[in-house]
């Protein structure tokens, strides 16, 4: 398993305007959409692509085009949807799949409600979106999920996680798993809650309001 801390200080200034707690949701929804886009970017370093000739106005020239199947895109519901625009601003023509994971809050134990991915993943590279890495269960579950499914490469997007949701995740796949991590930040722990600390709160609630 890989991780990549992206370090910018354009993501650590979105990320603290992120974590302020008298940023407001519409702001929150637009900060979030632009840090993953900026992660985006080098979560996609090793996107599949194959050579493609083109002409230009003046000469041949040789260049890439992205491989097929696609790249698939899938936002864990809920909060994960706060990141899809900012992701598929940068990776067009990706399809989308969604599962709905909730955690459990006092056993805090992941269990999955809905599932829209394409029963086999197979020569797929998955980009999971999901804004706050605490436990790890849910991620686990989640990439779990798609390794089922066929897929042989999983990269996670996240907004912020803690040791130990990173520790979990490499617990459960090995160091030498098809999977990374791609986070704008490592905070210092969990706390009895569950809660990134310092972190943001909860993601879902500060994107959406509370339900
Ligand atoms: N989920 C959140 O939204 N925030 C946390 O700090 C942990 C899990």
């Amino acid at each position: 398993m890989q991780l990549h801390v992206v370090d910018h200080p354009l993501v650590a200034h979105k990320l603290t305007l992120l974590r302020d707690m008298s940023t407001d949701s519409p702001t929150f929804r637009r900060l979030a959409d632009e840090l993953v886009t900026l992660l985006a970017y080098e979560a996609t370093r090793d996107v599949r692509v194959e050579p493609h000739l083109i002409r230009t106005p003046v000469a041949p020239a040789r260049g890439v085009h992205l491989t097929h199947p696609r790249p698939l895109v899938v936002p864990i519901l809920r909060a994960g949807l706060g990141m899809l625009d900012g992701m598929t601003r940068l990776l067009p023509t990706a399809e989308v799949g969604f599962l709905g994971m909730v955690r459990d809050e006092e056993t805090l134990q992941a269990t999955t409600y809905a599932t829209r991915l394409p029963e086999d993943l197979s020569g797929r590279q998955v980009y999971m979106l999901d804004p706050m890495l605490a436990t790890g269960g849910t991620l686990t579950a989640a990439i779990t999920f798609a390794f089922e499914r066929g897929a042989d490469d999983v990269t996670a997007i996240c907004l912020l996680a803690a040791p130990e949701g990173i520790a979990a995740v490499e617990r459960a796949f090995g160091a030498q798993a098809p999977v990374k991590i791609v986070v704008a930040g490592v905070d210092e722990r969990l706390n009895e809650l569950g809660y990134i600390v310092p972190g943001l709160g909860d993601a879902g609630d500060r994107l959406y309001g509370v339900v």
